[in-house]
């Protein structure tokens, strides 16, 4: 296929102290592929996923989503731009309900808004939209049931979905996945694995980051592996884990 890169990221540098943590050349990832991000521990996998989402700002470097520049524009701007993450440790709020939780994805939440005082039918309106938005994403990911239990009484599994429905609540054109299977009981794979497909089936690109090897070979049409900060080699699944740096790269941080 011809490419059609939705994120396009240069010279993207970060350190801490005295460590590079990232140092990428150049990464593009092709609108509507899941594409992996693989690497030994400490590789900078996540420390990439942060700055590229504005959860933490580059020593330098640029990049553009959809053309747009976006390298050290702020988390919240990056979710409305259309990119949107979930995190290797789940942030659902424990003490929030499941439905709570997803309101909290949703884009301009109408508690924040001026409307609500200003235009109280175009409030309530909204209200209702989001409302329906939530059902029908807890409804697909098998949570409907769970809606007012707390966030913190679901299985490890039933967060990482709860996390993808709500980062599904404004309707991203990218999202990237912290470690989706980490945590998850063999019971919910399939239906993970099957979700993330179903993402990309509706045209979402999906960008993941994933120890899980069966997953990666699995599920994704691309596979770009970073070793100490640098994207060492990528390509298709099956020409990406036949390479002998990749295997060198792995073994070489065990
Ligand atoms: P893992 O697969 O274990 O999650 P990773 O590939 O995501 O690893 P990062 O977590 O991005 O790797 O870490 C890259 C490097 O940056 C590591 O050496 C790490 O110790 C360092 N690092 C990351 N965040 C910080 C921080 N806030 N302060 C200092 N060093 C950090």
């Amino acid at each position: 296929a011809k490419p059609d890169p939705i994120l396009v990221a240069d010279d993207v540098v970060r350190r801490f102290g005295g460590i590079t943590a990232v140092d990428v050349r150049h990464i593009e990832v092709q609108r509507g592929t899941i594409t992996a991000l693989i690497g030994p521990n400490g590789a900078g996998k996540t420390t990439l996923f942060n700055l590229l989402t504005g959860f933490d700002r580059p020593n330098s470097g640029s990049w553009t989503f959809e053309g747009r520049s976006l390298g050290g524009v702020p988390a919240a701007r990056v979710s409305k731009a259309g990119m949107v993450r979930t995190f290797q440790l789940t942030k659902a709020l424990s003490r929030m309900t499941v439905m709570e939780n997803m309101r909290l994805g949703a884009k301009d939440q109408p508690g924040e808004s001026l409307v609500k005082a200003l235009v109280p039918p175009l409030w309530r309106a909204r209200e209702k939209e989001i409302t329906a938005k939530a059902e029908e994403l807890l409804d697909r990911f098998k949570l409907y049931e769970k809606r007012d239990d707390f966030a913190g009484s679901l299985s490890g599994g039933q967060r990482k979905l709860l996390e993808m429905a709500r980062a599904l609540m404004s309707d991203p054109t990218m999202v990237m996945l912290d470690e989706p299977m980490a945590g998850v009981n063999p019971a919910l794979t399939q239906s993970l694995l099957g979700h993330i497909q179903g993402l990309r089936d509706q045209g979402t690109t999906v960008l993941f980051v994933e120890h899980d090897m069966h997953m990666v070979r699995h599920i994704s049409d691309w596979v770009a592996v970073m070793a100490e900060g640098r994207l060492v080699a990528e390509g298709t699944p099956g020409t990406v884990m036949a390479d002998p740096a990749v295997i060198d790269a792995y073994l070489g941080a065990h």
